[in-house]
């Protein structure tokens, strides 16, 4: 018999990808359970007559040497793909006109997205106290500091465009660390900004806002896929549904194909949305499933829709567009995902990828996919103008989309740091722990394998 420690891990999205791939690498003997059939869990791409969709996350952001080392040891150097420059210009819809967010202190005086009232009330900035308390939603520290317009037109686009989510709901200290920080440790943000860049530097770090945004050339499940061939085959269609401490290590239900069977490991390593950690420690720790249980998913639908080059009117020179909710629209923006990567539609047509629903129209992002198909259609008429019909249309329906930090999350994280310590070998690693997007879940498996391959539970 084998004297390597035994290891599963639940879940085969890209934090469980990550996971199994290290610690594999570092000599554990590791068995990956999925409860679907694909690897990649949120991220998947498909391709379709020269359309290439990606139903997930499109891109991510290289802010770390971690995620960048492992695309290149994966042999992935060659097939990234760096975010066309013309995507740095980014709009935000404001009086139903697209404009383009200022990317220079120039252009920031002369934009009309926001009133010099608002431009002034930023010089006050460094000069304000800080926010009172360590737990403040989103909306009431951005008010505080930059003011009611920054709020409505540049901060609550952008959370509906990362976390699909609400700045009146979302922590601050925990849903933008960074942005916490900043006030904490530099009382201001305009100045944190400028004295941070200086110790990122240090530390090795690139600011999100500096980082470079990338994918792979035939999308974002390239790296899921790459992972995926470097493990022991993943066990599909398997499902977690319990699991117990027995001796030093774990008995783990699964169930296939409508059969439940018990296997048993030195260690379990949980990368399963929050809902379903809920379910899966039930009996191992009760006390944790009913806050699990209460971390918010809210539906989003991606809609990612291609027209021929000629039925659009305006030139797509940008990201795309994010849509206030002062502004009463139908859906939360949209990307233009031929204009970021090349190959995204073939020649002569233009790809929209447009998403619906969040924390702010959830009721949207379950329409049937007809009604979707309308509903998106519209709003790309009304602003970007489009006169024929689409060529090609792709919905996906996530039903449970984004984690929601939303204010009291702290106490969630702290729930992952507890548990790692009072039951040694139960590890956590995923999108509910340190950020949601690919890059900060790629971190957040490096950190657990880190503190299994130290043997220290608990915080990182
Ligand atoms: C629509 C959308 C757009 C996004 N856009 C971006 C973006 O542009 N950039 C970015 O960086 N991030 C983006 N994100 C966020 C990012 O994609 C995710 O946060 C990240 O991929 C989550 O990875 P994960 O492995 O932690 O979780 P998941 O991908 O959710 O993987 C969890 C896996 O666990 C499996 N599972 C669940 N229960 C069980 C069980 N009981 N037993 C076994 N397996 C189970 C699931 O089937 C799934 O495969 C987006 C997310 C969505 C949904």
């Amino acid at each position: 018999m084998s004297d390597k420690k035994t290891v599963a891990v639940i879940g085969a999205g890209i934090s469980g990808l990550c996971a199994a791939y290290w610690l594999q690498k570092e000599g554990y003997d590791v068995q990956v359970f999925e409860k679907s059939g694909h690897a990649g869990g949120a991220i998947i791409t498909e391709r379709e007559g020269g359309f290439l969709i990606d139903l997930g996350p499109n891109s991510t952001l290289e802010t770390s040497e971690v995620l960048k080392e492992l695309v290149g040891e994966l042999g992935l150097g060659s097939q990234k793909i760096y975010a066309n420059e013309a995507a740095n210009k980014r709009y935000i819809v404001k009086n139903g006109e697209l404009m383009p967010i200022p990317m220079s202190a120039l252009s920031f005086l002369k934009t009309g997205l926001f009133s010099w009232r608002a431009k002034l009330r930023l010089l006050q900035e460094p000069f304000l106290k800080p926010t009172l308390g360590d737990d403040i939603a989103l909306a009431d520290f951005v008010r505080h500091r930059l003011g009611r317009e920054f709020l409505d037109y540049a901060i609550n686009p952008f959370v509906a465009g990362v976390y699909a989510g609400d700045p009146k709901a979302l922590s601050t200290a925990a849903g933008f660390p960074k942005l916490y920080a900043l006030e904490k440790n530099y009382g201001s943000l305009i100045r944190g900004a400028l004295l941070g860049a200086r110790e990122r530097k240090k530390r090795k770090e690139v600011a999100k806002d500096r980082a470079r945004m990338f994918s792979f050339r035939d999308g974002m499940q390239t790296f899921t896929d790459a992972l995926a061939r470097e493990i022991k085959p993943i066990a599909f269609h398997t499902s977690a549904c319990g699991l117990r401490q027995k001796g030093g290590g774990f008995e783990l239900e699964i169930e296939q194909d409508g059969r439940r069977q018990t296997k048993e490991f030195d260690m379990v390593v949980c990368c399963v949305p929050a809902h379903a950690l809920a379910a899966l420690l039930s009996e191992t720790a009760p006390e944790a499933t009913g806050p699990l249980a209460d971390v918010r998913y809210p539906p989003v639908s991606v809609v990612y829709m291609a027209f021929k080059k000629e039925d659009i009117r305006r030139e797509l020179d940008g990201f795309g567009f994010l849509i206030p909710e002062v502004e009463n629209r139908e859906i939360l923006g949209s990307i233009w995902s031929s204009t970021i990567f090349p190959g995204r539609a073939p020649e002569g047509h233009v790809a929209f990828t447009s998403f619906v629903g969040g924390t702010r129209q959830p009721d949207n992002a379950l329409l049937p996919k007809g009604q979707l198909e309308e509903l998106v259609l519209g709003e790309l008429k009304a602003l970007v103008g489009i006169s024929g019909k689409p060529v090609f249309t792709r919905i996906k329906t996530w039903e449970k989309a984004i984690p929601q930090y939303k204010v009291g999350y702290k106490k969630i994280q702290a729930i992952f740091d507890k548990l790692e310590k009072q039951y040694p070998g139960l590890h956590f690693a995923g999108n509910y722990r340190r950020g949601i997007s690919v890059g900060d879940s790629v971190l957040s498996a490096h950190e657990t394998v880190e503190r299994i391959i130290q043997g220290i539970p608990g915080k990182v």
